[in-house]
């Protein structure tokens, strides 16, 4: 009996078996290395302006503690349970793994519609939840970071609950704080920006022009308007994006600067344009070069996996293609490269990680910098898991997850089993 389950659990755990096959794990050490060390559930009772007390149900799952604190974000969403923080949690792992990290992997969240609240209800939920959570984080054990539906703000207000509570600023409790806080320069842009840097190397590969390319965003917050905007700046057409509010595709091309200010504007990309709106679920298999879902958990699914229609599929998202997905586009390796998310979006863990060494040695590097030394940690991976996919003629999925993996596997081996 576990106390994870959903689908997002149910994948991640099927992910980790076809890589655990690939390396040969024996069945009792894959247990050792998938079940996460530590869940913390906390209630979060809210003042609200109705004048009622709400309780919203928060979480926070450490995966491994075996290479140094855990890192990863916190998501707010109307649908959150333990089974999807766990699955994201042991993502970050192999993410951390993969580009070289001190990390094991983590996540955590808020059962609540940020899109509901006002900004005082918004700030108790982020304050209260960040004060149940003191006793099991700390900048060695545990570090936060924005992941869905939560932001810079969000970030300043956990940091200034925990450092109340320790009567001394501590930025380095958290990560994608705003830049005058002890925030890092970039990291804003980060996910997206490497991203987009990621699919550049991949239209390298298969020789396409970026001024020539196309490419379709589902979602349009942080990760997805970053990537439309840095691919916007490589050359690539944006003619399709989407949120959870609508859907517009265009073959004659978007400015994502415009759509940034209406999203900048108006908080959703809802009424942006009614000549252009499509069925969000037919954006994702319009013809296009860049195929970037940059919103939610399994989207790509068996339905819809042997009608895309794109080149290269750029994973901004963590897991938006299910197990039954990739085994379809695994049979279409020729006409479709997959960048997996654990390489694809770990620009943003990468330069969590500069703030976090920023903070504290409370020396700042500048945002060229940030960006030069995140662009060769992201480029020596996807070589390294292109090398291993030609070689082995294994999916990028698969091989960079058995890098991940492996690596967290090594660590394990060499610290010995306690006590
Ligand atoms: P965000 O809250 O800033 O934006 C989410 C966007 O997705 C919004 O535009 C929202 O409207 C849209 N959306 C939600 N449901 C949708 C649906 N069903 N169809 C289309 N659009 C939908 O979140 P974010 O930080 O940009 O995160 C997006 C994804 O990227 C998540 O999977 C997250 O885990 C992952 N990610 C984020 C970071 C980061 O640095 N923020 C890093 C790595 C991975």
């Amino acid at each position: 009996m576990s106390i994870y389950t959903g689908p997002v659990f149910e994948m991640a755990c099927r992910q980790f078996e076809t890589i655990a096959d690939h390396l040969s794990i024996p069945a009792d050490e894959r247990r050792h290395l998938i079940m996460p060390k530590r869940s913390v559930t906390v209630s979060c009772p809210v003042a609200m302006d109705n004048g009622e007390v709400a309780v919203f149900q928060g979480y926070r799952v450490q995966h491994h503690l075996t290479l140094g604190p855990t890192k990863g974000g916190i998501r707010f969403s109307a649908d959150l349970d333990i089974g999807e923080v766990a699955a994201l949690a042991i993502w970050m792992s192999w993410k951390c793994a993969l580009v070289g990290l001190p990390y094991g992997g983590a996540k955590g969240g808020v059962t609540v519609d940020p899109y509901k609240l006002s900004k005082r209800e918004l700030e108790g939920v982020a304050r209260r939840y960040m004060q149940e959570m003191i006793p099991f984080v700390g900048p060695r054990t545990d570090v936060m970071a924005p992941d869905m539906g939560t932001n810079e703000q969000i970030m300043a207000w956990f940091m200034d609950t925990y450092s109340m509570y320790q009567g001394n600023t501590v930025p380095e409790i958290v990560t994608g704080k705003p830049v005058a806080l002890g925030g890092t320069e970039g990291r804003r842009e980060a996910t997206g920006r490497g991203v987009a840097f990621v699919a550049a190397l991949a239209m390298e590969h298969l020789s396409i022009d970026p001024n020539n390319a196309t490419a379709i965003v589902q979602g349009f917050g942080n990760v997805g308007s970053n990537t439309a905007l840095e691919l916007a700046a490589r050359g690539v057409k944006i003619i399709g994006v989407s949120d959870h509010t609508a859907a517009y595709y265009d073959p004659a091309g978007f400015d994502p600067h415009v759509l940034t200010r209406h999203v900048a504007q108006h908080g959703v990309l809802k009424d942006f344009s009614t000549q252009s709106l499509i069925d969000p679920n037919d954006l994702l298999t319009q013809r296009c070069d860049i195929l970037a879902p940059a919103a939610v958990e399994r989207v790509i699914t068996e339905k819809n996996a042997g009608r895309l229609q794109c080149r290269i599929l750029a994973e901004g998202a963590n897991g938006p293609t299910t197990p039954d997905a990739d085994a379809i586009l695994d049979q279409r390796r020729d006409e479709i490269l997959v960048l997996p998310d654990i390489l694809c979006n770990a620009g943003g863990v990468v330069v969590s990680y500069f703030e976090w060494v920023q903070d504290l040695q409370q020396y700042f590097w500048d945002e060229k910098e940030i960006t030069d030394k995140m662009t060769s940690i992201l480029g020596r991976a996807f070589h390294q898991i292109l090398a291993r996919t030609i070689r082995d003629k294994i999916s990028m999925r698969t091989a960079a997850t058995a890098i991940g993996v492996k690596r967290v596997r090594l660590a394990k081996q060499q610290r010995g089993l306690f006590p």
